[in-house]
């Protein structure tokens, strides 16, 4: 069988036990004799599945008795609304958001149909290099919420680590794209969430974390499917979950707490991975140029270019003639982008350095030749 590495951003490569064990479950679970795929949501089977995908959650992250998690639909996107429709309308408040990318953008346009919003921060018009310095933005001490990205895709720029907000405010932090990944301070964090498909599973399923007391803010009147108490009031079985989703992040997060050993050894294996491609580029002597800065830098997401967007093509186009994919940047930035999830191997990251450091010699002797 052939597998090419995949730098795709998201659904993006899995683990291989992972879809291994799916493919063994995809005809017939042991003991229950149907698919994983047509198995009931009400089954005993579905109850530990569910049960089990929270309690890896819970011990990978840490999450505090205090916070409740539950599995939504609609992806990321739909957070954007649910957030402010359910901890924002209510108040009276502003909601500030600190937008270090496309998606942080997004969620504040979003938020802004459902309350006041206030950007209190953001690099947009240089680009969306960087997170700001302490000194740089002050969270109000009477925000309904903050709402930060942990790592922010697109632009492939992400917190160090989450700042800290005055007392009674809590943070709202979209953890897409480096949801467990690394270990979380739960400290002032009130509301995290998570599409599944870059790090925790597969696409139809979003984790979200939220703190117990936040829920005596949701307002009565909003749809059943937008309200937060319908999921943590039916331990996210009101309706029909999607079954199959919830059951892959299962399995990754069994495959982080019993093959990697949890989230340090995770986040160290990341790092390592990130290490060896920002290497490349800092090493090119300007051939391959970062997008952010250097202490913003993504270990999820590592986004550069070439001296040229016909070189950043032909990078690209060769790349993926030597089994490399999905490396071209998202279509509203251009450029290169490298995402090296949880499920990427080393093995993988050093493949596209080794690629990267031959693409800019060859390159540079051909127009040595020009000359
Ligand atoms: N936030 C971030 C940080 C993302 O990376 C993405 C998806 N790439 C989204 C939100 C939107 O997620 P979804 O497609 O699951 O709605």
């Amino acid at each position: 069988m052939h597998r090419i590495v995949n730098f795709g951003a998201g659904p993006a490569t899995l683990p291989t036990p992972v879809l291994e064990q799916a493919q063994r479950d995809l005809l017939s679970l042991p003991g229950v004799g149907i698919s994983a795929l047509e198995v009931s949501h009400r089954s005993p089977w579905f109850r530990d599945v569910i049960d089990e995908a929270e309690a890896n959650i819970r011990g990978l992250l840490s999450v505090p008795t205090t916070h409740r998690v539950i599995f939504c639909q609609g992806g990321a996107t739909q957070q954007f609304s649910m957030v402010p429709m359910n901890l924002l309308a209510s108040t009276g408040r502003t909601a500030q958001y600190v937008v270090t990318g496309t998606w942080g953008s997004k969620a504040a346009r979003e938020a802004g149909k459902y309350g006041d919003v206030a950007v209190a921060w953001t690099d947009a018009a240089s680009g969306s290099t960087r997170v700001p310095a302490e000194a740089e933005w002050e969270p109000s001490p009477g925000a309904a919420y903050v709402h930060l990205t942990s790592n922010e895709t697109i632009e492939g720029v992400e917190w160090p680590r989450l700042p800290p907000m005055p007392s009674g405010v809590p943070s709202v932090a979209d953890l897409s794209s480096d949801f467990l990944s690394r270990p979380l301070d739960w400290g002032d964090v009130g509301l995290a969430y998570a599409g599944a498909q870059k790090n925790a599973g597969t696409a139809g399923v979003t984790i979200v974390i939220v703190r117990e007391d936040l829920i005596a803010r949701v307002p009565d009147g909003l749809p059943a499917m937008l309200d937060y108490r319908t999921f943590t009031e039916h331990g996210s079985l009101y309706n029909t979950p999607p079954v199959f989703a919830i059951y892959i992040v299962m399995l990754v997060t069994r495959w982080l707490r019993d093959e990697v050993g949890g989230l340090d050894e995770q986040e160290r294996r990341n790092r390592a991975k990130a290490g060896v491609l920002y290497e490349a580029i800092d090493a090119s002597e300007g051939f391959y140029r970062g997008h952010a800065e250097r202490t913003s830098r993504s270990s999820m997401n590592v986004t550069f270019r070439l001296p040229s967007d016909a070189l950043d093509e032909r990078f690209v186009a060769e790349a993926s003639s030597h089994g490399l994919a999905g490396l071209r940047g998202h279509r509203s930035v251009g450029g290169i982008r490298a995402s090296i999830y949880n499920a990427m191997t080393l093995e993988g990251a050093a493949s596209l350095a080794a690629f990267m450091h031959g693409f800019a010699a060859a390159t540079r002797s051909s127009s040595l030749d020009d000359v």
